[in-house]
């Protein structure tokens, strides 16, 4: 009895503020969860407001991460046409998912992993598996409790790893839309079983309507009575709107929609993504998710590195254009993770990067001057299949020749591996066994690995593989360390059979896979800056880690982008 009072005595709080601090909340192990839909429409910018709330909550000390539930039935994105949904993010451990994932990151630095996407095709396909197997006891399988009992499930496992203290869910799509109802039944479960561990944000639109100069708030109103049909009362409104909100519009937005009056938020257009974490504090978001949380606000935030960041961005001593070349530049999302890294390393540059967008299938060996001319840089993006290709090889062969800083990213590697062996090593017709089957010199071949593969979905080379750098390389000083870790997302890879020609052509690998031998970077000899690299390094630039290939490509295109200028003063 007298040792267990002591114990008792022991584990007593001193100060009631050491209860709940950031740090001890991870020891008690009550995760809270935030849910965040969409009203009015779609485009709103949900990851972004959601990778800006849990910036400023990682910033007051929380730990935090983001999850995205899609509700479309594919089982990832990783089947879809960039077209249909833009980029594929890929994940260390190797998931193909939404581009919002790469916000996360890039706002967060923690990576994130398989269970931060999870889809409808995701969570039918194991409820499926699970009937299948009889785990359901001859009962009725339904949408409701066997499919919201198994989204419940995946919200809960990433609060269940003990990593987190915060995990914030975003919902895809809009309230009202017939897919998404499921997801909005188990955001209303789990706010009744969780009571104070959980809030629901709800985003909306506040249109102006230039004709009568007025914001107008029933579209929001309308959206909050939609979430409310399903029992959903959304705690905090965040109000995207091109004009700022005054007291009157905040005030009956609270009234009419059932939220306090300092749970109106205003998110009001910004000139970057990056401004939206700082525009949040402003507005309070992350105290008042705190407080309704009831969870301590510490006094202090960090943003100075942000901040930094930020001003770099706004404020650009000179500026580059860069040329980024690819078959979907229709749809800039298709290359987020890459124009987010240029964003990155033009603020450590101090420049501003100009990004001219330039479709491959319209560059040839004859307009490829007229095409390209006046860049300084020349990113090849990645892809699949034949539609451009020879636009890309055009490509390469001007940044070869006129020795214009050049990033290849997997495909747009592989196209330089081709453009070498045609033009310097003679081989006519080299080509990937991708795009000619039959090529007399397949110098990108399928992975030994994927020969037997079949099905499209989830079964390309993925995720993150070691990387080891040669010594006195262009790519060895670039990333000033010698064993690295990379995201990949292919089938086809550099053949080694060939490896040596190159080599003695002056085309060298400068990163290998220590574990297979496989060719991962190759670059150029003779040639200021010019690195092919077979993996994704896009996916792992953030704002508090630019990453090196990015700032080195543009740090390279400033050069010769001051000696074009010196040039064209001297005409
Ligand atoms: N299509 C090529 C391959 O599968 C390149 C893929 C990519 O660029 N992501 O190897």
């Amino acid at each position: 009895m007298k040792i267990q009072l002591s114990l008792f005595i022991f584990f007593l709080p001193s100060r009631p503020e050491d209860i709940k601090t950031p740090s001890t909340l991870r020891m008690s192990g009550s995760t809270k969860y935030i849910f965040v839909t969409g009203g009015v429409t779609s485009s709103l910018g949900k990851g972004i407001v959601s990778a800006s709330l849990a910036k400023l909550l990682q910033a007051r000390g929380y730990t935090v991460t983001i999850q995205k539930l899609d509700p479309y039935i594919n089982v990832d994105p990783g089947t879809m046409n960039p077209y249909e949904h833009g980029e594929c993010f890929v994940t260390d451990d190797g998931a193909e998912t939404d581009l919002d994932l790469g916000h996360y990151e890039r706002f967060l630095s923690v990576p994130t992993s398989q269970a931060n996407n999870i889809t409808t095709g995701r969570i039918y396909q194991s409820v499926i598996e699970k009937e299948r197997r009889g785990d359901y006891l001859g009962k009725t399988v339904q949408v409701i409790p066997h499919i919201t009992d198994e989204i419940k499930t995946r919200v809960r496992l990433l609060g269940k790893t003990g990593n987190y203290q915060i995990v914030i869910t975003e919902i895809g799509g809009t309230v009202g839309d017939i897919e998404s109802l499921p997801y909005v039944e188990a955001v209303r479960q789990m706010k009744w079983e969780l009571g104070k561990d959980c809030l629901v944000i709800h985003l909306t639109l506040i249109p102006y309507l230039s004709t009568t100069g007025e914001l107008k708030t029933k579209p929001t109103q309308h959206s909050v009575k939609t979430l409310l049909e399903h029992g959903v009362q959304p705690d905090i409104l965040v109000c995207r709107t091109e004009h700022h909100l005054n007291k009157d519009i905040r005030n009956k937005i609270a009234l009419f929609c059932n939220v306090e009056r300092d749970a109106v938020i205003e998110s009001i257009d910004a000139s970057t993504i990056y401004e939206v974490p700082l525009l949040m504090e402003k507005e309070k978001l992350d105290v008042v998710v705190l407080n309704k949380l009831q969870l301590p606000v510490p006094e202090n935030i960090f943003l100075d590195d942000w901040k930094e960041f930020l001003h770099k961005l706004k404020n650009p001593k000179h500026e580059v254009r860069i040329g980024l070349i690819g078959k979907y530049v229709e749809l800039k999302d298709s290359y987020k993770s890459i124009s987010e890294s240029l964003i990155h390393a033009g603020a450590v540059n101090n420049c501003r990067v100009n990004v001219q967008w330039i479709h491959s299938e319209w560059i040839n060996e004859d307009n490829v001057i007229e095409k390209l001319g006046g860049l300084s840089g020349i990113i090849v993006a990645p892809g699949f299949g034949k539609r451009g290709i020879e636009g890309k090889i055009s490509a390469i062969k001007y940044a070869r020749e006129n020795k214009v800083p050049f990033l290849g990213i997997c495909l747009g590697m592989q196209c330089a591996v081709i453009e070498f062996a045609r033009n310097v090593m003679g081989k006519s017709d080299a080509h990937s066994t991708e795009i000619n089957p039959s090529t007399s010199n397949p110098v990108i071949d399928l992975l030994e690995t994927q020969k037997n593969i079949t099905k499209k979905g989830g079964t390309m080379r993925l995720g993150a593989y070691p990387c080891q750098l040669k010594e006195d390389t262009k790519t060895a000083s670039v990333y000033k360390e010698k064993n690295i870790s990379e995201r990949h997302r292919h089938r086809y890879e550099f053949n080694n059979e060939y490896l040596r020609d190159f080599e003695n052509a002056g085309m060298i690998a400068s990163g290998i896979n220590p574990e297979g031998g496989l060719v991962e970077i190759v670059e150029l000899k003779e040639h200021p800056w010019f690195i092919g690299v077979q993996f994704h390094p896009e996916y792992k630039s953030t704002v508090a880690k630019p990453h090196p290939l990015f700032v080195g490509f543009v740090n390279a295109a400033v050069e010769v982008g001051s000696l074009i200028k010196m040039q064209n003063s001297r005409h």
